[in-house]
């Protein structure tokens, strides 16, 4: 009888793969049969994407730095690894959010959800659009619904329902902030089924986005109570905080770093052959693949499929950060920050006024504030020092919110290729590819950020989801 202990590998250790172990590790160990389970991270760390430090008793992201409450899988992860009381909410001083409208700061009118209005009387009183806009954005409760069998761009559809200011001025640089991206290239299908659903639904994205605000109490059920009136939750010390968690709570499967993989074959009707840069070979029983797609593209290059997966672009972002001290500040910190459309032609494209929305992020009397760069259509940045970066920044801020001080220090971070932009037809696409890869290595599957979204508690739900079906493939 053979003692072989059957070999599982994720490879990307950023928070798809992580979560992926720690669920297939949670399913195998239920089911008692004895299993190994490997996860290869090419960089020195794990995380990928999520990146916090500490300086000078400021707390620093330098990915992600927040998620949406209502989606449960973070949530239950946080649980899963008895972290639910390190769960910090947005401070409720701070919830203003403001736009730039022509060099100068307007408040984002209250009751826009992604920025659609569900409080028709502050939307008709911003000075952010137009009256024309404004009555062109009401056309929505009264247009019909497009039946629509096929994808279309999350820009083309918000223009048809909203018009061209509500898109410019408001929805594009909110969801800037996500994607980064060409809305009028990202697929509607694929980044916002929510909006597409309610058109069906309710005919008006208005009737149908007020309609889903009256299910936010049963949403925020799942909450502790702490943080159960807050949007955006996090960390008390960041989201570090959860991939530590992850790796403790995977200190019995081997984690190894600093090891890139290159390639990954079918071998016999059951394995895989992962190949690694340094040129030695393990066979395995099931994969996970986690790494950006044109990565993974080039792992998988035996499988013609895989050209498709390179079809998917990534925008290149960077941020910077400033610390200050609180005396130097000229304005109100009452605002979680600003947002800046395409259209002003500025450097930065938003700034978080971090430690006013997180108070846990810096110490009294400090102020911390995060401004980010790049975006589809302005990819020139990368051309630029970090002290040109800081010096385009600052001007910036100089403009818009009188801000002359010398910070105390700043810190710019560069996220090259790390923004997915889903085509139109990413869906189909996908599904094609999938088809193709499990016909031709059923025991290869492959999940993250460039597939079915970019979100972390998307990212935990596509790990798991692919962890259950590795469990169910090896069970059955
Ligand atoms: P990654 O984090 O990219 O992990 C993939 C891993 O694979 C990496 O660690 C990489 O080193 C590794 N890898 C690559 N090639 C190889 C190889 N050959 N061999 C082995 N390993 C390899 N989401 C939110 O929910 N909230 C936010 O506030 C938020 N802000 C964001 C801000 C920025 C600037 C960015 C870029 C993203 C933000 N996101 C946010 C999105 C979210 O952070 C990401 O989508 C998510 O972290 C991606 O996780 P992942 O594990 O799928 O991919």
């Amino acid at each position: 009888m053979s003692t072989r202990i059957p070999h599982y590998m994720i490879v990307g250790g950023g928070i798809t793969g992580l979560s992926a172990a720690f669920y297939l590790k949670k399913r195998l160990e239920s089911a008692g049969a004895p299993f190994r389970i490997s996860v290869v991270e090419k960089s020195p760390t794990f995380g990928g994407k999520i990146h916090t430090i500490e300086r000078e008793g400021f707390v620093i992201e330098k990915g992600p730095d927040s998620f949406l409450a209502r989606k449960r899988p973070i949530i239950d992860l946080a649980y899963d690894l008895g972290l639910e009381h390190e769960l910090t909410g947005t401070n409720p001083g701070a919830k203003k959010t403001y736009i730039v409208r022509q060099g100068k700061l307007h408040r984002m009118p209250p009751g826009l959800v992604l920025g659609i209005p569900t409080q028709m009387t502050p939307f008709m009183k911003t000075g952010l659009i137009s009256p024309l806009g404004k009555m062109r954005a009401a056309l929505d409760l009264i247009l019909p619904k497009r039946d629509l069998s096929t994808d279309e761009s999350l820009g083309h559809f918000l223009e048809r329902r909203l018009g061209k200011e509500v898109l410019q001025r408001i929805v594009e640089p909110l969801l800037a902030g996500i994607y980064a991206g060409d809305t009028f290239k990202l697929s509607l299908k694929a980044t916002f089924p929510q909006f597409r659903a309610m058109e069906q639904k309710h005919r008006s994205l208005i009737l149908g986005m007020m309609a889903s605000r009256k299910n936010v109490s049963e949403e925020s059920a799942h909450l502790p109570s702490a943080v159960r009136n807050s949007v955006f939750v996090t960390f008390k010390k960041g989201l570090q905080t959860l991939v530590s968690g992850l790796e403790v709570a995977l200190k019995t499967v081997d984690l190894r770093n600093g090891v890139g993989v290159v390639s990954v074959r079918k071998m016999g009707q059951h394995q895989a052959e992962v190949i690694f840069e340094d040129g030695h070979s393990e066979m395995v029983d099931g994969v996970i693949l986690t790494t950006p797609t044109y990565q993974a593209a080039q792992m998988l290059a035996d499988l013609p499929a895989a050209n498709q997966l390179k079809t998917i672009d990534y925008i290149s972002v960077a941020n910077v950060i400033m610390a200050f001290d609180r005396k130097d500040i000229p304005f109100e910190l009452d605002a979680s920050g600003f947002l800046v459309p395409k259209t002003e032609g500025r450097t930065i494209t938003a700034c978080t006024l971090t430690s006013a929305k997180w108070l846990h992020t810096a110490p009294d009397g400090k102020v911390l504030l995060r401004c980010y760069i790049g975006r589809a259509g302005e990819q020139e940045w990368p051309e630029w020092s970090d002290e040109q970066l800081v010096s385009k920044a600052r001007h910036d801020l100089r403009e818009l919110l009188g801000l002359k001080a010398e910070p105390l220090f700043t810190d710019v971070t560069r996220l090259m290729h790390s923004m997915p932009q889903y085509p139109v037809g990413h869906l189909e696409q996908i599904a094609q590819f999938r088809e193709e890869l499990t016909a031709a290595m059923p025991q290869v599957l492959i999940v993250g950020a460039g597939f079915h979204g970019v979100g972390l508690p998307d990212c935990i739900r596509q790990g798991k989801e692919a962890a259950w079906q590795l469990a169910d493939l090896i069970q059955n």
